[in-house]
């Protein structure tokens, strides 16, 4: 049988997230996204909420909860604003999924007590400036040499890389060739360390409240025990971190795209026009069913492939086609929300502004729209 209703539980967390949304972000984040500004405080009370640890065991000061757990979360955030939804999807998916998955004991205790906390993040450093989508072209080397590596290379657009509470970057090297192949490895490597430097802030279309940097490395030495995983296995573990990352990104984008609609169904029911409501309108009650749609498809498509990702099924094509249709949905919606709110709609003190920003980069980000569909068609057994 098949049942898409979430369970009491996760009922229960999605509630907790959609009040916090409501009271807590919603009333200041219009002021933090004009300043461009880190949200320091929303983090920490993210952290005291536990949403940080919500997929890792409890032993790492986890709390016990499953991927979906943080999809519902994600998207509930995403509903409000996309900027806190990626900090903290980067935060978990990409800053200390690697270390949960692929970490030692002693890495795992190091690290994860704190990210779990909220007082540490942790960025994702495999996209270069020479390329994101083959990123297997990875250029970044690190050689060992009395028992450190010593990196050289660069990396682009990484997510909570130079913020106050960045703790550590885990970053994909070139650490050999083997049989004429690269042979590709994650490193950690932890803030501060001589040698690795972070640009500052990019400045962005869109999730202006999200720290994104270029990261450099000249001669930075970590040592030999910081290799993440298996040496070797560095492009096999970014690809599942990714493919998880993909539902992840999808649950926000189902987020943004349901945002639309609230405000939508809000304005269509305030704003007048030729005397009468402008929601009396077919053309404005078709978008809105439109836009309703497309979120509603979308999430069903994330909780499919979620569910299939903890019955421990294959799982990557479903993840890549929720990525590709809920990032298809928010730009749409974010589109058509705009358009309803005419003049409005373009002035950033409404939200439906920052929608429309912040939906872009969900065509982009974690695969573009165009490597979804290259990863969909590989499964199909096309070419
Ligand atoms: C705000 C932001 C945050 C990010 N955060 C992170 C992060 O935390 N960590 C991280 O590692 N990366 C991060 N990224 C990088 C992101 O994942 C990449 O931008 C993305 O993967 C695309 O890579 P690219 O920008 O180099 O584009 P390119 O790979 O240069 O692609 C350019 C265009 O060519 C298309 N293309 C490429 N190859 C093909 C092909 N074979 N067939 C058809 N079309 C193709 C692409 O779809 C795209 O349209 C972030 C990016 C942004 C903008």
């Amino acid at each position: 049988m098949i049942d898409f209703r979430l369970d009491e539980e996760h009922e229960a967390l999605r509630k907790t997230v959609e009040e916090f949304a409501h009271q807590e972000v919603a009333p200041v984040i219009g002021d933090y996204y004009e300043r461009e500004e880190f949200p320091y405080d929303l983090v920490a009370q993210m952290g005291r909420m536990g949403l940080f640890g919500l997929p890792f065991a409890e032993e790492y000061g986890g709390m016990g909860g499953d991927f979906t757990a943080l999809c519902i979360t994600l998207e509930e955030l995403g509903r409000i604003d996309s900027s806190v939804a990626i900090t903290l999807e980067a935060g978990v998916s990409l800053g200390a999924m690697p270390l949960y998955r692929f970490g030692t004991e002693e890495q795992k205790r190091e690290w994860l007590p704190k990210i779990c906390a909220g007082e540490l993040l942790g960025a994702f450093g495999l996209t270069e400036p020479g390329g994101g989508s083959d990123a297997g072209a990875t250029a970044t080397t690190a050689r060992l040499e009395d028992g450190e590596w010593v990196i050289n290379g660069s990396k682009a657009f990484i997510t909570n890389a130079g913020t106050d509470i960045t703790g550590l970057v885990t970053v994909t090297a070139v650490t050999g060739v083997t049989d004429g192949r690269k042979e590709i490895s994650t490193i950690i490597v932890p803030t501060g360390t001589p040698g690795f430097s972070v640009s500052k802030k990019y400045s962005k279309v869109g999730w202006n409240c999200s720290d994104t940097r270029e990261l450099s490395f000249a001669d930075c030495r970590v040592p030999e025990a910081n290799l993440l995983g298996v040496r070797g296995r560095g492009y096999a573990q970014f690809l599942s971190i990714l493919d998880e990352g993909r539902i992840a990104i999808a649950s926000l984008a189902v987020g943004l795209a349901q945002g639309c609609v609230d405000e939508c169904l809000r304005y269509a029911g305030e704003r007048e026009a030729f005397g009468h409501k402008i929601g009396a309108y077919q053309a404005i009650q078709f978008k809105i069913a439109d836009m309703e749609a497309r979120a509603h498809t979308a999430r069903l498509a994330y909780y499919q492939a979620a569910s299939k990702m903890l019955r421990g099924e294959p799982f990557k094509k479903e993840a890549s086609i929720a990525k590709l249709v809920a990032s298809n949905a928010a730009m749409d919606n974010a589109r058509d929300a705009t358009q309803i709110f005419g003049g409005y709609g373009f002035m950033n003190e409404f939200p439906v502004s920052r929608f429309y920003r912040d939906a872009k980069i969900l065509e982009i980000g974690e695969g573009t729209s165009e490597v979804q569909k290259m990863l969909i068609s590989r499964h199909l057994g096309v070419a």
